[in-house]
C-alpha cells in the first residue's frame, strides 16, 4: 500500500514571519488528518521558522533544492549536511522552474538526488514533459528517459526515500491541469520505467505524485486515480483553505 504525500511548494513566497502565521493558521485545520503525509517545502531562510511553528503537529517542512557538493567554494549554495543539521527531511529536486531558469539538467538533478539520499533525506524528484513534447506524442519517452537519467546509480534500497512528482511543465502555474486520465497514464508510464530499472516490487512501492495546478476543485478526481499517490502543489499551497481541501481529498 502506498501512502499519499501531499506536499506544498512555496517557491519564492513567505518570509519567516509569514510562514509562521501560515503554519499557525493551517495546523488546526489539518490536525488528525493522518491518511497522508503533509509537507511544505520552503525557501531556505524560512525553513527554521516554519519548523518551529510546525513543532508537535503532523506537518513536515522541507527544502526546495540542495547542492550536490558537500562543501567548499560554491557561493550561494546550501549542502545536504547543512539541511540535515537543522532537521530537514524532505527536499524537492529538479523542479521545472530550476530546469528552465537555472540551468538544471538531468545530470545535475541526478547529482543532487544522490547527495540528498546520501545525507539521509527524502527526495521529491520532479520530472515531466513540455507542451511541445506532449503534442508530439512523445510524453512516455520523455518521462521514461528522465526517470532513468535522474535516478542513475540510485540503488533499489535508496528508492524507499524517493518520491517522484510527475509535473507536466505546461500545467505548472498555468491553471491548466492534466486530466485525471492523463495524470494516471503518465504516472503509470513512470512506474513502468521504474519497473524496468528496479523490478516490479520497487515500482509498485514508489510514491508518484501529480503536480500542475492541483487545487481544491480538482484534487479528489486526480487522487482517485490508481497511479496518483499524492500531489505537489504550488499556488494552492499558499492558501490554507485550498491546501486543506486537498488534504481532505486524500483522506
Ligand atoms: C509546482 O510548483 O510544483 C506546481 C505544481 O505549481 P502549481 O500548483 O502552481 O501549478
Amino acid at each position: 500500500m502506498r501512502r499519499y504525500v501531499i506536499a506544498g511548494n512555496w517557491k519564492m513566497n513567505f518570509t519567516p514571519s509569514q510562514a509562521t502565521a501560515f503554519i499557525n493558521e493551517i495546523k488546526p485545520m489539518v490536525a488528525g488528518k493522518d491518511n497522508c503525509d503533509i509537507v511544505f517545502c520552503a525557501p531556505y531562510v524560512t525553513i527554521a521558522a516554519a519548523m518551529e511553528a510546525a513543532k508537535g503537529s503532523n506537518i513536515k517542512i522541507g527544502a526546495e533544492n540542495v547542492h550536490f557538493e558537500q562543501k567548499g567554494a560554491f557561493t550561494g549554495e546550501v549542502s545536504a549536511e547543512m539541511l540535515r543539521e537543522i532537521g530537514v527531511e524532505y527536499v524537492i529536486i529538479g523542479h521545472s522552474e530550476r530546469r528552465q531558469y537555472f540551468g538544471e539538467t538531468d545530470e545535475t538533478v541526478n547529482k543532487r538526488t544522490k547527495a540528498a539520499l546520501a545525507a539521509g533525506m527524502k527526495v521529491i524528484l520532479c520530472l515531466g514533459e513540455v507542451k511541445e513534447q506532449r503534442l508530439a506524442g512523445i510524453t512516455k519517452e520523455i518521462v521514461s528517459m528522465q526517470t532513468k537519467l535522474d535516478l542513475a546509480d540510485v540503488s533499489a534500497e535508496d528508492m524507499k526515500n524517493v518520491i517522484i512528482a510527475y509535473e507536466p511543465v505546461w500545467a505548472i502555474g498555468t491553471g491548466l491541469t492534466a486530466t485525471p486520465e492523463q495524470a494516471d497514464e503518465t504516472c503509470g508510464q513512470i512506474r513502468e520505467a521504474l519497473a524496468e530499472i528496479y523490478g516490479a516490487e520497487v515500482a509498485e512501492a514508489t510514491i508518484i505524485q501529480y503536480g500542475g495546478s492541483m487545487n481544491d476543485a480538482n484534487a479528489a478526481e486526480l487522487l482517485a486515480k490508481p497511479n496518483v499517490d499524492g500531489g505537489l502543489i504550488g499556488g494552492a499551497s499558499l492558501v490554507a483553505k485550498k491546501f486543506t481541501a486537498i488534504v481532505d481529498a486524500a483522506q
